[in-house]
């Protein structure tokens, strides 16, 4: 056989000889004693850095109506960043919200005062329903899920494909089950599939039946502005979509500048219908006096417009576009023509999604975490950490330094191949 046929191509004798190939490969990996690790999707030092000089902002502490920004008050936000970011993500300035460091916590919120109070057209609160349920895309963010767990949400999954979530089987659910209430969402280079939602997609997905009048579109743009290419996606403009399509409030937009500036001290959004911005502030205002309107002014002040966020942006892409080719390169050279493993060549967002052969993922992870290579666990992207064919793994090389994504994916190329030759000689 040569280096590039097909594993499932290849005689007894010629499998055996790969596997004992692969574990001498294994052994000598073991032996370098590595300690590297792949597992969260967090900004590197070196891209922390970009956004140094926010340390020493603001320049003075009153916003452009002379507002003190060092006292309470202003819920919404400070307006000069929430006309900024209004640009950057589609809507108008009375339908977008700055709040704190954590768009998870918005989102978190919003899930909470729909089971206690209720949304805008809900008929009673989510806590008084029998069951409810969510639909969730697969592969997809692991606390999105872990939030529904906790308050007891059922998920139900459909495949994230490569113009979004499968748009027929989620119109299937949604049309005859008053139950499902919600959806996640990562439209643009979704975690971790890389996907992003077409214009059609949305389109349906705003304005497709469904039986629960409070169906909701929990619209997670997490990497609105996160791109590896020169070609940049554009989100879809679920707002307007949806309030053409007949309901204005099914999605409830997040996005925050986590990976952007500081990822734990940025600022997170909420956009949506004006009326959704308003439902949100009722409730918030029994929790807060105001946002941190300091971090917001040297936000304002540190990006100067819409074009400085995107110039930013591009300073990132010059530091992660390489450790994602380094991805590809690694895999490609260990496995391609082998038919066991295939991957997303993400054109922006945090993640590269792996999936090998059926029930290896776990088997691969083990044989990384004994190679002293951390990956996320297998299973992660699914409702309850499980995945039902135990194929798919996250990688993510954003944190690591450039020499060390190398170094982890080949050896992760490595355990690849180990475990599906296992797998075939039996
Ligand atoms: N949403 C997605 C899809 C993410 O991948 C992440 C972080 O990994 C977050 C939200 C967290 O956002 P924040 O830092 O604004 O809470």
């Amino acid at each position: 056989a040569s280096p590039r046929t097909p594993l499932a191509d290849r005689s007894p004798d010629e499998l055996r000889s790969f596997l004992e190939e692969k574990r001498a490969a294994y052994a000598t990996l073991v032996e370098r004693g590595l300690r590297l690790d792949l597992t969260r999707g967090k900004p590197s030092a070196e891209q922390l850095d970009l956004s140094e000089a926010l340390l020493s902002l603001p320049d003075g502490h009153t916003d452009r109506a002379g507002t003190d920004v060092r006292n309470y008050g202003g819920l919404e936000g400070l307006v000069e960043l929430r006309e900024m970011f209004a640009e950057l993500l589609g809507v108008e300035t009375a339908q977008i919200v700055a709040g704190g460091n954590a768009s998870l916590t918005m989102m978190h919120d919003v899930l909470v005062f729909h089971l206690l109070h209720g949304g805008l057209d809900s008929p009673r609160p989510w806590k008084d329903e029998e069951v409810v349920r969510f639909v969730c895309p697969v592969p997809g963010y692991d606390r999105h899920y872990t939030m529904l767990e906790s308050y007891g949400i059922e998920m139900v999954t459909v495949p994230m494909l490569a113009d979004g979530p499968d748009v027929d089987a989620v119109e299937a659910l949604v049309r005859d089950d008053p139950s499902v209430k919600g959806m996640w969402i990562v439209p643009t280079y979704a975690n971790p599939a890389g996907s992003v939602v077409t214009q059609e997609v949305a389109a349906r997905l705003a304005s497709m039946p469904a039986a629960a009048p409070d169906f909701r579109i929990f619209w997670d743009n997490a990497y609105a502005l996160h791109h590896l290419t020169e070609d940049e996606a554009k989100s879809a403009d679920i707002v307007s979509l949806a309030s053409a399509g007949g309901h204005p409030h099914r999605p409830v937009v997040f996005a925050s500048t986590s990976k952007v500036t500081l990822a734990g001290a940025g600022v997170a959004f909420l956009a949506g219908s004006r009326e959704t911005v308003q439902w949100y502030l009722g409730h918030l205002k029994f929790a807060s006096i105001g946002p941190d309107k300091v971090n917001h002014l040297r936000h304002v002040q540190f990006f100067g417009s819409p074009d400085g966020v995107r110039a930013h942006m591009a300073e990132h892409r010059r530091i992660l576009a390489p450790k994602f080719a380094a991805v590809d390169a690694a895999l490609s050279a260990e496995l391609d023509g082998l038919g066991i493993a295939e991957w997303t060549r993400p054109r922006g967002g945090y993640f590269v999604s792996l999936d090998v052969p059926d029930g290896c993922a776990a088997r691969i992870v083990a044989l990384a975490k004994d190679a002293g290579i951390a990956l996320t666990p297998a299973g992660a992207s699914f409702p309850h950490g499980r995945d039902p064919h135990d194929r798919n793994i996250r990688l993510a090389p954003s944190f690591p330094v450039l020499d060390e994504v190398e170094t982890a994916m080949a050896g992760v190329a490595t355990c690849v191949a180990l475990a599906a030759a296992e797998q075939l000689v039996g």
